[in-house]
Protein backbone atom coordinates (compact mmCIF):
# COMPACT_ATOMS: atom_id res chain seq x y z
CA UNK A 1 0.00 0.00 0.00
CA UNK A 2 2.96 2.64 -0.09
CA UNK A 3 6.01 3.16 -2.50
CA UNK A 4 8.47 4.83 -1.83
CA UNK A 5 9.57 6.70 -5.09
CA UNK A 6 13.13 8.89 -4.36
CA UNK A 7 14.94 9.70 -0.90
CA UNK A 8 17.11 12.48 -0.01
CA UNK A 9 20.82 12.03 0.16
CA UNK A 10 21.00 13.83 3.37
CA UNK A 11 17.96 13.36 5.29
CA UNK A 12 15.35 10.88 6.10
CA UNK A 13 13.16 12.69 3.37
CA UNK A 14 11.32 11.03 0.91
CA UNK A 15 8.61 10.68 -1.72
CA UNK A 16 6.41 8.23 -2.26
CA UNK A 17 2.86 6.70 -3.17
CA UNK A 18 0.44 5.37 -0.86
CA UNK A 19 -2.58 3.94 -2.22
CA UNK A 20 -5.71 3.58 -0.56
CA UNK A 21 -9.64 2.79 -1.79
CA UNK A 22 -9.99 5.84 -2.88
CA UNK A 23 -7.10 7.07 -4.70
CA UNK A 24 -3.04 8.06 -4.67
CA UNK A 25 -1.73 10.27 -1.92
CA UNK A 26 1.53 11.41 -3.57
CA UNK A 27 3.98 12.00 0.06
CA UNK A 28 4.83 14.57 1.39
CA UNK A 29 1.74 15.34 1.93
CA UNK A 30 -0.86 17.85 3.41
CA UNK A 31 -3.82 16.49 5.12
CA UNK A 32 -6.60 18.91 5.58
CA UNK A 33 -8.47 18.58 8.58
CA UNK A 34 -12.44 18.32 8.27
CA UNK A 35 -14.20 17.84 11.52
CA UNK A 36 -17.20 17.35 11.54
CA UNK A 37 -17.08 16.12 7.78
CA UNK A 38 -16.95 19.36 6.20
CA UNK A 39 -14.00 21.16 5.93
CA UNK A 40 -15.57 24.20 6.56
CA UNK A 41 -16.62 27.29 4.01
CA UNK A 42 -15.19 24.57 1.07
CA UNK A 43 -17.29 22.87 -1.70
CA UNK A 44 -15.91 19.52 -2.35
CA UNK A 45 -15.40 21.34 -6.23
CA UNK A 46 -13.03 24.27 -3.83
CA UNK A 47 -11.18 21.05 -2.64
CA UNK A 48 -9.95 19.72 -6.07
CA UNK A 49 -9.37 23.40 -6.83
CA UNK A 50 -6.66 23.77 -3.89
CA UNK A 51 -5.07 20.81 -5.14
CA UNK A 52 -6.45 18.34 -1.74
CA UNK A 53 -5.16 15.04 -1.77
CA UNK A 54 -6.83 13.83 1.37
CA UNK A 55 -8.92 14.99 4.23
CA UNK A 56 -8.73 13.71 7.92
CA UNK A 57 -11.94 13.98 9.51
CA UNK A 58 -12.76 13.15 13.45
CA UNK A 59 -14.65 10.01 15.02
CA UNK A 60 -15.48 11.70 18.36
CA UNK A 61 -17.42 14.11 16.51
CA UNK A 62 -19.45 11.62 14.58
CA UNK A 63 -19.87 8.81 17.20
CA UNK A 64 -23.60 9.49 17.34
CA UNK A 65 -24.68 9.09 13.90
CA UNK A 66 -21.57 7.64 11.94
CA UNK A 67 -22.68 6.65 8.38
CA UNK A 68 -20.04 6.89 5.44
CA UNK A 69 -17.66 9.77 5.47
CA UNK A 70 -17.23 9.93 1.71
CA UNK A 71 -20.75 10.65 0.97
CA UNK A 72 -20.80 13.58 4.09
CA UNK A 73 -18.10 15.23 2.47
CA UNK A 74 -19.42 14.95 -1.03
CA UNK A 75 -15.45 13.94 -1.70
CA UNK A 76 -14.20 10.82 -3.07
CA UNK A 77 -10.78 11.13 -2.45
CA UNK A 78 -8.72 9.36 0.55
CA UNK A 79 -9.98 10.18 3.87
CA UNK A 80 -8.57 9.68 7.39
CA UNK A 81 -10.60 9.53 10.93
CA UNK A 82 -8.93 9.72 14.21
CA UNK A 83 -9.82 7.15 16.61
CA UNK A 84 -11.60 9.87 18.82
CA UNK A 85 -8.79 9.28 21.79
CA UNK A 86 -7.28 13.20 21.46
CA UNK A 87 -10.47 14.36 22.10
CA UNK A 88 -11.43 12.49 25.01
CA UNK A 89 -8.45 12.59 26.61
CA UNK A 90 -8.43 16.38 26.05
CA UNK A 91 -11.45 16.72 28.18
CA UNK A 92 -9.63 15.16 30.94
CA UNK A 93 -6.06 16.60 30.86
CA UNK A 94 -7.51 20.12 29.52
CA UNK A 95 -9.58 20.30 33.09
CA UNK A 96 -7.12 18.56 34.97
CA UNK A 97 -4.40 20.65 34.37
CA UNK A 98 -6.15 24.28 33.63
CA UNK A 99 -5.20 23.92 30.00
CA UNK A 100 -8.32 24.43 27.51
CA UNK A 101 -10.48 22.54 26.28
CA UNK A 102 -8.16 21.20 23.73
CA UNK A 103 -4.74 21.62 24.82
CA UNK A 104 -2.56 23.84 23.04
CA UNK A 105 0.52 21.64 21.97
CA UNK A 106 3.22 23.12 23.98
CA UNK A 107 1.58 24.33 26.79
CA UNK A 108 4.98 25.52 28.74
CA UNK A 109 3.47 29.32 28.81
CA UNK A 110 -0.12 28.59 29.51
CA UNK A 111 -0.34 26.23 31.90
CA UNK A 112 -0.48 25.45 35.52
CA UNK A 113 0.92 22.17 36.88
CA UNK A 114 -1.37 19.84 38.44
CA UNK A 115 -4.21 21.85 38.97
CA UNK A 116 -6.73 19.88 41.36
CA UNK A 117 -10.00 19.11 39.46
CA UNK A 118 -13.12 20.14 40.77
CA UNK A 119 -14.47 17.77 38.45
CA UNK A 120 -13.40 15.20 36.62
CA UNK A 121 -15.11 15.17 32.67
CA UNK A 122 -13.20 11.76 32.15
CA UNK A 123 -12.37 8.22 34.02
CA UNK A 124 -10.12 5.89 32.43
CA UNK A 125 -10.01 2.44 33.03
CA UNK A 126 -8.04 -0.80 31.21
CA UNK A 127 -11.36 -1.10 29.45
CA UNK A 128 -11.23 2.49 28.15
CA UNK A 129 -12.59 6.37 28.89
CA UNK A 130 -15.47 6.80 30.63
CA UNK A 131 -16.35 10.70 29.64
CA UNK A 132 -19.21 13.36 30.49
CA UNK A 133 -19.85 14.25 27.08
CA UNK A 134 -20.83 18.76 26.42
CA UNK A 135 -24.36 17.05 25.42
CA UNK A 136 -26.63 13.83 26.13
CA UNK A 137 -26.38 10.72 23.64
CA UNK A 138 -27.47 7.24 22.90
CA UNK A 139 -25.03 4.92 25.06
CA UNK A 140 -25.13 7.53 28.28
CA UNK A 141 -23.94 5.46 31.13
CA UNK A 142 -26.62 5.89 34.63
CA UNK A 143 -23.69 8.27 36.15
CA UNK A 144 -24.43 10.44 32.68
CA UNK A 145 -21.25 9.27 31.06
CA UNK A 146 -20.12 8.10 27.79
CA UNK A 147 -17.91 5.18 26.89
CA UNK A 148 -15.00 5.47 24.16
CA UNK A 149 -12.65 2.17 24.10
CA UNK A 150 -10.35 0.27 21.40
CA UNK A 151 -13.70 -2.05 20.48
CA UNK A 152 -16.03 1.00 20.19
CA UNK A 153 -13.36 3.17 18.22
CA UNK A 154 -13.10 0.69 15.52
CA UNK A 155 -16.54 0.03 15.38
CA UNK A 156 -17.35 3.78 14.81
CA UNK A 157 -14.23 4.46 12.23
CA UNK A 158 -15.39 1.37 10.35
CA UNK A 159 -18.74 2.63 9.39
CA UNK A 160 -17.19 5.76 8.75
CA UNK A 161 -16.01 3.98 6.11
CA UNK A 162 -12.34 6.46 6.02
CA UNK A 163 -9.43 4.62 4.25
CA UNK A 164 -7.26 5.31 6.66
CA UNK A 165 -7.93 4.85 10.05
CA UNK A 166 -6.00 5.41 14.01
CA UNK A 167 -5.48 2.75 16.65
CA UNK A 168 -7.03 3.93 19.75
CA UNK A 169 -4.46 5.02 22.06
CA UNK A 170 -4.41 7.09 25.46
CA UNK A 171 -3.13 10.77 24.54
CA UNK A 172 -1.48 12.08 27.75
CA UNK A 173 -0.63 15.72 28.63
CA UNK A 174 2.81 17.07 28.04
CA UNK A 175 2.19 17.61 31.88
CA UNK A 176 1.99 14.37 33.07
CA UNK A 177 4.70 12.77 34.46
CA UNK A 178 6.96 10.13 34.17
CA UNK A 179 4.94 7.56 36.08
CA UNK A 180 1.92 8.00 34.53
CA UNK A 181 3.27 8.01 30.91
CA UNK A 182 4.86 4.87 31.70
CA UNK A 183 1.82 2.89 32.66
CA UNK A 184 -0.53 4.78 30.31
CA UNK A 185 1.66 3.69 27.99
CA UNK A 186 0.97 0.16 28.49
CA UNK A 187 -2.30 0.72 28.53
CA UNK A 188 -2.20 1.87 24.61
CA UNK A 189 0.08 -0.90 23.37
CA UNK A 190 -2.90 -3.18 24.79
CA UNK A 191 -5.50 -0.79 22.91
CA UNK A 192 -3.86 -0.86 19.77
CA UNK A 193 -3.31 -4.61 19.88
CA UNK A 194 -6.68 -5.33 20.18
CA UNK A 195 -7.35 -2.63 17.29
CA UNK A 196 -5.11 -4.28 15.42
CA UNK A 197 -6.58 -7.39 15.64
CA UNK A 198 -10.07 -6.32 14.78
CA UNK A 199 -8.50 -4.75 11.75
CA UNK A 200 -6.96 -7.92 10.49
CA UNK A 201 -10.22 -10.11 11.29
CA UNK A 202 -12.85 -8.21 10.45
CA UNK A 203 -11.93 -4.27 8.92
CA UNK A 204 -9.83 -5.34 6.87
CA UNK A 205 -10.72 -3.13 3.77
CA UNK A 206 -9.25 -0.29 6.02
CA UNK A 207 -5.59 0.81 6.58
CA UNK A 208 -5.41 0.85 10.12
CA UNK A 209 -1.79 3.47 11.58
CA UNK A 210 -0.60 2.08 14.77
CA UNK A 211 0.31 4.97 17.19
CA UNK A 212 3.57 5.56 18.97
CA UNK A 213 3.30 7.29 22.34
CA UNK A 214 5.67 7.80 25.55
CA UNK A 215 5.26 11.35 26.02
CA UNK A 216 8.52 13.34 26.07
CA UNK A 217 9.82 10.47 27.68
CA UNK A 218 12.92 8.94 25.29
CA UNK A 219 13.03 5.60 26.91
CA UNK A 220 9.13 5.23 26.33
CA UNK A 221 9.00 6.88 22.58
CA UNK A 222 11.71 4.13 21.51
CA UNK A 223 10.05 1.40 23.88
CA UNK A 224 7.01 2.38 22.11
CA UNK A 225 8.47 2.49 18.23
CA UNK A 226 9.65 -0.90 18.76
CA UNK A 227 6.54 -2.50 20.10
CA UNK A 228 4.34 -0.88 17.99
CA UNK A 229 6.55 -1.15 14.64
CA UNK A 230 7.12 -4.49 15.21
CA UNK A 231 3.57 -4.98 14.51
CA UNK A 232 1.41 -5.71 10.90
CA UNK A 233 0.41 -1.93 11.12
CA UNK A 234 -0.07 -0.26 7.69
CA UNK A 235 1.14 2.53 8.59
CA UNK A 236 2.79 4.39 12.04
CA UNK A 237 1.65 7.71 13.63
CA UNK A 238 3.43 9.99 16.26
CA UNK A 239 0.96 10.93 18.27
CA UNK A 240 0.06 12.25 21.84
CA UNK A 241 2.06 14.84 23.65
CA UNK A 242 5.02 15.90 21.83
CA UNK A 243 6.80 17.67 25.02
CA UNK A 244 6.58 21.30 25.94
CA UNK A 245 8.64 22.71 23.14
CA UNK A 246 8.58 23.08 19.39
CA UNK A 247 12.72 21.17 19.57
CA UNK A 248 11.60 18.33 21.72
CA UNK A 249 8.77 17.64 19.25
CA UNK A 250 11.39 16.87 16.69
CA UNK A 251 13.68 15.20 18.99
CA UNK A 252 10.93 12.63 19.75
CA UNK A 253 11.06 12.43 15.78
CA UNK A 254 14.50 11.40 15.64
CA UNK A 255 14.45 9.35 18.64
CA UNK A 256 11.50 7.17 17.17
CA UNK A 257 11.10 7.12 12.99
CA UNK A 258 15.07 5.17 12.89
CA UNK A 259 13.16 2.24 14.55
CA UNK A 260 9.85 1.91 12.73
CA UNK A 261 9.94 -0.10 9.36
CA UNK A 262 11.50 2.06 6.53
CA UNK A 263 8.67 0.37 4.29
CA UNK A 264 5.65 2.16 5.56
CA UNK A 265 4.09 5.40 5.83
CA UNK A 266 4.22 7.86 8.76
CA UNK A 267 2.26 10.52 9.97
CA UNK A 268 2.81 13.13 12.21
CA UNK A 269 -0.31 14.43 14.10
CA UNK A 270 -1.68 17.93 14.15
CA UNK A 271 1.43 19.74 13.71
CA UNK A 272 2.09 21.64 9.93
CA UNK A 273 3.21 25.07 10.32
CA UNK A 274 6.01 25.92 7.42
CA UNK A 275 8.94 25.19 9.13
CA UNK A 276 7.47 22.28 11.01
CA UNK A 277 7.05 20.88 7.51
CA UNK A 278 10.55 21.07 6.41
CA UNK A 279 11.54 19.45 9.76
CA UNK A 280 9.20 16.99 9.70
CA UNK A 281 10.13 15.73 6.19
CA UNK A 282 13.62 15.98 7.20
CA UNK A 283 12.92 13.09 9.90
CA UNK A 284 11.12 11.41 8.02
CA UNK A 285 7.35 11.62 7.76
CA UNK A 286 5.03 11.79 4.98
CA UNK A 287 1.70 12.99 6.22
CA UNK A 288 0.82 15.99 8.38
CA UNK A 289 -2.27 17.29 9.17
CA UNK A 290 -3.38 20.54 11.00
CA UNK A 291 -6.04 22.98 11.42
CA UNK A 292 -3.82 26.11 10.85
CA UNK A 293 -4.26 26.69 6.99
CA UNK A 294 -8.18 26.50 7.18
CA UNK A 295 -8.65 27.73 10.97
CA UNK A 296 -6.78 30.80 10.29
CA UNK A 297 -8.19 31.40 7.10
CA UNK A 298 -11.39 31.95 8.79
CA UNK A 299 -10.10 34.75 10.92
CA UNK A 300 -8.37 36.18 7.77
CA UNK A 301 -4.50 35.13 8.30
CA UNK A 302 -3.40 34.49 4.91
CA UNK A 303 -0.66 32.38 4.45
CA UNK A 304 2.75 32.97 2.22
CA UNK A 305 6.15 32.06 1.60
CA UNK A 306 6.95 34.98 4.17
CA UNK A 307 4.64 33.55 6.61
CA UNK A 308 1.62 35.11 7.37
CA UNK A 309 -0.15 38.41 7.66
CA UNK A 310 -3.90 39.30 8.47
CA UNK A 311 -5.96 40.39 5.72
CA UNK A 312 -8.17 42.05 8.05
CA UNK A 313 -5.60 45.01 9.33
CA UNK A 314 -6.21 48.73 7.75
CA UNK A 315 -2.72 48.76 6.42
CA UNK A 316 -3.79 46.82 3.28
CA UNK A 317 -7.23 49.10 2.46
CA UNK A 318 -5.24 50.95 -0.46
CA UNK A 319 -3.36 47.39 -1.12
CA UNK A 320 -3.98 46.56 -5.25
CA UNK A 321 -1.20 43.82 -4.82
CA UNK A 322 -1.74 40.43 -4.96
CA UNK A 323 -2.16 38.46 -2.20
CA UNK A 324 0.86 36.27 -2.82
CA UNK A 325 3.22 37.13 -5.41
CA UNK A 326 3.28 34.00 -8.33
CA UNK A 327 0.33 32.51 -6.22
CA UNK A 328 -2.09 30.56 -9.13
CA UNK A 329 -4.69 29.75 -6.56
CA UNK A 330 -8.21 30.52 -7.94
CA UNK A 331 -8.29 33.30 -4.88
CA UNK A 332 -5.18 35.51 -5.93
CA UNK A 333 -6.62 34.99 -9.65
CA UNK A 334 -9.90 36.87 -8.45
CA UNK A 335 -8.93 38.95 -5.94
CA UNK A 336 -5.87 41.75 -4.56
CA UNK A 337 -5.20 42.35 -0.86
CA UNK A 338 -7.81 45.48 -1.20
CA UNK A 339 -10.04 43.68 -2.24
CA UNK A 340 -10.20 40.97 0.05
CA UNK A 341 -9.83 43.11 3.04
CA UNK A 342 -12.63 44.43 2.02
CA UNK A 343 -14.68 41.47 1.49
CA UNK A 344 -13.80 40.58 5.23
CA UNK A 345 -14.42 44.14 6.57
CA UNK A 346 -18.12 43.96 5.37
CA UNK A 347 -18.61 40.45 6.68
CA UNK A 348 -18.75 39.18 3.48
CA UNK A 349 -19.43 35.18 3.50
CA UNK A 350 -17.35 34.44 0.59
CA UNK A 351 -14.75 36.28 2.24
CA UNK A 352 -13.10 33.37 4.85
CA UNK A 353 -13.96 30.90 1.73
CA UNK A 354 -11.42 32.99 -0.39
CA UNK A 355 -9.10 33.13 2.23
CA UNK A 356 -9.39 29.06 2.80
CA UNK A 357 -9.27 28.36 -0.59
CA UNK A 358 -5.56 30.47 -0.89
CA UNK A 359 -4.18 28.61 2.81
CA UNK A 360 -4.73 25.19 1.45
CA UNK A 361 -3.83 25.52 -1.97
CA UNK A 362 -0.54 27.20 -0.02
CA UNK A 363 0.04 24.23 2.08
CA UNK A 364 -0.40 21.93 -1.02
CA UNK A 365 1.53 23.85 -2.98
CA UNK A 366 4.85 23.84 -0.52
CA UNK A 367 4.22 20.29 -0.11
CA UNK A 368 4.45 19.98 -4.26
CA UNK A 369 7.80 21.85 -4.24
CA UNK A 370 9.15 19.77 -1.72
CA UNK A 371 8.10 16.63 -3.64
CA UNK A 372 10.07 17.79 -6.13
CA UNK A 373 13.24 19.22 -4.39
CA UNK A 374 13.56 15.53 -3.04
CA UNK A 375 13.31 14.26 -6.27
CA UNK A 376 15.84 16.31 -7.74
CA UNK A 377 17.86 16.12 -4.51
CA UNK A 378 16.94 19.95 -4.13
CA UNK A 379 14.81 19.58 -0.40
CA UNK A 380 17.86 20.63 2.00
CA UNK A 381 18.44 23.95 -0.57
CA UNK A 382 14.79 24.97 -1.03
CA UNK A 383 14.43 24.00 2.92
CA UNK A 384 17.04 27.43 3.26
CA UNK A 385 15.16 29.42 0.55
CA UNK A 386 12.12 29.23 2.64
CA UNK A 387 13.71 29.58 5.93
CA UNK A 388 15.74 32.64 4.50
CA UNK A 389 12.88 34.41 3.38
CA UNK A 390 11.43 34.00 6.61
CA UNK A 391 14.53 35.54 8.63
ZN1 LIG B 1 -3.38 32.29 -3.57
Amino acid sequence: MFSITSKDLSSRARTGLIHTPHGEIETPAYVIVGTHAEVRTLTPEDLKHTQTQAVITNAYHLRENPRDVHDMLGWQGPIMTDSGGFQVFSLGFGREHNIGKVVSIFPEHNAKEFHEPEKNLVRITDEGAYFLAPKSAEGTTEKGEQFLGPKESMQIQHKLGADIIFAFDECTSPLHDYEYTKKSLARTHAWEKICLDLQLTTYNFQLLYGIVQGGEFRDLREESAKYIGSMPFDGFAIGGSLGRSRSQAFDILDWTIPLLPETKPRHFLGIGKIEDLFDGVRAGIDTFDCVIPTREARHGRLWGKRGYFDIIKSIWKDDASPIEEGCACPTCEALTKKELHERFRAKDKSAARYATIHNVFFFNNLMKQIRVAIQENAFQKLKKQYLAIRN
